[in-house]
């Protein structure tokens, strides 16, 4: 890796690869996996029509030269054109409807270069003069499959480069005319020149669209100093989880923290020092709340933090907020003004429920930011439970647990 290359802290894969490039045409596995199933989900109108252009095209060329030109109307030909270009291009018509499509990429990447090859074929059974008539189709087929399939670049290459492949074999195999053979690979290659140029740059433009729109929605949706997802996004996420969790009648556990005397760490340690531990903190919290695709932790304002647990009850959210003080203590940031230790320390609130139809999720996290309160006046460094029955009844029915003596 070079300086240019290596990761930055807190900067996202999607930073990152937009920063470093991608000459060669391929993101780091996570993203390219998406950027393809996103591009390739996109495309299915486009290269649909770019398949039922490919049969017309088929169809036109079989009339020219099969009975205009008659350059070749015999078995072989017309095996070719009603045996093989015609029914792959029909199949790939088929399997660009929406409830085949997934078949259409592995089909494409086999029916390509099969159509190259077999266009090759059709232009050695020409009749003399005329072959280069039908050789000269391949610049049709060269710009196609650049083009029109939805191909990558570097499929589409492969495809050419088997075809071209093949017409020099062809051309050495039936002996055709030297002149003939270097003005047609002196068109083919300039055709694949151009065309490849274009192909590439129109993919590398679509990956920077790709990347540019990935990087904006992280900016919209994430907070910029802990990387954590901001209020807005997570009243989105909130909401979505809260419903999904009525539909399913499955519990939704809300844990919020919020870092111990960190006034006073701004003011002994001063602002930036501030921000790195707020960032580290984030991050430790991050790491506690597991890595469960469906959970999201959020910064809820300031030096405050939510984690909402989908499917997640009491004890597990219980089992979260030990795993967020302890990862929190592990961190060992110094910190010799608080009241509660000589390092940083969170505290946090836990509540679980079951939503109910027609409910809101204020509630629930409401019931949360009051056992955060109810943790932070029982000495701090320590996390609390509450039950939705346990709310507007502060004095009692609290599980607050000194999890560290001292
Ligand atoms: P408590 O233990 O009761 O939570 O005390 P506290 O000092 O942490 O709470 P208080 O609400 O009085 O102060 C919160 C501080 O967090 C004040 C504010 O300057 C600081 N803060 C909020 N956001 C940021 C931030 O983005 N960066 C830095 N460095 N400080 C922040
Ligand atoms: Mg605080
Ligand atoms: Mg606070």
């Amino acid at each position: 890796m070079t300086a240019a290359t290596l990761p930055r802290e807190g900067e996202s894969l999607v930073a990152r690869t937009l920063r470093t490039g991608f000459a060669t045409l391929r993101f780091p596995p996570p993203l390219e996996r998406e950027f393809v199933t996103e591009y390739r989900t996109s495309r299915r109108r486009l290269v649909r029509i770019g398949v039922c252009l490919a049969l017309v095209t088929i169809v036109g060329l079989a009339i020219l030269d099969r009975w205009l030109i008659g350059a070749n109307a015999h078995g072989v030909p017309d095996a070719i054109r009603f045996g093989v270009h015609i029914p792959l291009v029909t199949i790939a018509i088929v399997l660009t409807a929406r409830r085949f499509y997934r078949w259409y990429w592995p089909f494409v990447h086999l029916f390509a270069p099969l159509y190259g090859l077999a266009t090759v074929v059709l232009a050695v059974h020409a009749e003399g003069t005329l072959t280069s008539y039908v050789y000269a189709r391949l610049i049709i087929a060269i710009f196609f499959f650049y083009f029109m399939l939805g191909l990558s670049f570097t499929a589409a290459l492969r495809t050419n480069l088997v075809t071209l492949a093949g017409f020099i074999v062809a051309a050495i195999v039936t002996g055709l005319p030297m002149q003939t053979a270097l003005y047609l690979s002196f068109l083919f290659v300039c055709a694949n020149l151009y065309a490849g140029a274009g192909c590439y740059w129109l993919e590398h433009a679509n990956r920077v669209a790709y990347l540019d729109r990935r990087l904006l929605n992280e900016v919209a949706t994430h907070d910029g100093l802990t990387g954590l997802l901001n209020r807005a996004a997570l009243e989105g996420e909130i909401h979505r989880i809260w419903q999904q969790a009525i539909r399913d009648r499955d519990t939704v556990t809300v844990v919020m923290i919020d870092i111990d005397h960190f006034k006073a760490y701004n003011d002994r340690y001063g602002h930036q020092a501030g921000d790195a531990c707020l960032r580290d903190v984030a991050g430790a919290i991050r790491r506690a709340a597991g890595s469960r695709p469906r959970d999201c932790v959020a910064r809820y304002g300031g030096e405050e933090m939510i984690a909402i647990l989908p499917g997640a009850d009491r004890e597990g959210g219980e089992r979260v907020a030990r795993a967020m003080l302890d990862e929190v203590t592990a961190l060992a940031i110094p910190h010799d003004r608080s009241l509660t230790q000589p390092h940083v320390t969170v505290s946090v609130g836990v509540a679980t429920m079951s939503p109910e139809r027609d409910s809101s999720h204020d509630l629930v996290v409401r019931i949360a930011d009051r056992a955060l309160y109810i943790a932070k006046e029982q000495g701090r460094n320590r996390y609390a439970v509450l039950d939705e029955g346990d709310f507007g009844e502060a004095t009692t029915v609290l599980v607050a647990r000194e999890l560290r003596a001292g």
